[in-house]
Order: structure tokens, then C-alpha cells, then sequence
């Protein structure tokens, strides 16, 4: 994918959370807890109830994603950048992307390593493919 590609295909938080949901679960939501499949959406917060064991979850729950105020189409794009093949500097990234070094370097850190996760490297891998 290219970095035009990228930046069309993830422009906004929905089309990053439907991706999401679509690497996570190819088979449609899962319960994170009891597995069940028969979720149901609250759809005014993005937000999944599992109808067997009550539990509420998102799609970005237990990702590198979950509770971070910086928007997934930026996080997306940290992800292609530091696997595009090309080493690419925290002070780039934070160019890059507008954000204060701090928060692009700890973004890296937590990309890096996530690497060795598999269902992380499936949602990276799509990214680079
Ligand atoms: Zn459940």
C-alpha cells in the first residue's frame, strides 16, 4: 500500500475502527471474554455488549490502541511509516504526524513492541502489503 493509499483508505476514526474490527474478528464480534457471538452494538459509543456474559468492549480493547486520546488515523500511520521498509527517526515521525516528540517517541515504543504480537503484525502486515 502506499502512503496516498493510506491516507484515503484511513482518513477517519470509523474507518480505522471498521478495519480494526474486521482484523480482529473476520468472522464477525467475538466476545473478548466468553467468546459468544451474539454481541450487540451500542452504537452512540462504538461500544459492544456480549448478550451471554454482559460484558462491554470496544474494538480497540486490549490493542495498543485501547484508551489513547491519539486518533487511530495517526496511530495507522506511525504503523506504515516504521514498517515501510525505511528507518525513520522519531523526530521525523513526530513531524510526520503533528505530534509533540514525547508522544511520537512513546508511540514508537509501543509499536516496536508490538511487533512480536501476532494479531498486531496481521494488522501491520496489511498495511505494508
Ligand atoms: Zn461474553
Amino acid at each position: 500500500m502506499t502512503l496516498l493509499q493510506i491516507t484515503r483508505k484511513f482518513r477517519t476514526q470509523g474507518q480505522c475502527l471498521s478495519h480494526l474490527m474486521k482484523t480482529r474478528w473476520p468472522e464477525g464480534v467475538t466476545c473478548s471474554r466468553c467468546g459468544s457471538r451474539i454481541i450487540s452494538r451500542i452504537s452512540t459509543r462504538d461500544k459492544f455488549e456480549c448478550a451471554r456474559c454482559e460484558y462491554q468492549f470496544t474494538a480497540p480493547a486490549g490493542t495498543i490502541f485501547h484508551k489513547t486520546y491519539i486518533p487511530l488515523p495517526k496511530w495507522f500511520l506511525a504503523i506504515y511509516l516504521m514498517n515501510s521498509g525505511r528507518e525513520i527517526s522519531v523526530n521525523q515521525l513526530s513531524r510526520d504526524l503533528s505530534l509533540p516528540y514525547k508522544t511520537a517517541w512513546s508511540m514508537a515504543q509501543r509499536i516496536r513492541s508490538e511487533m512480536k504480537n501476532q494479531e498486531f503484525t496481521k494488522l501491520a502486515g496489511l498495511f505494508v502489503n
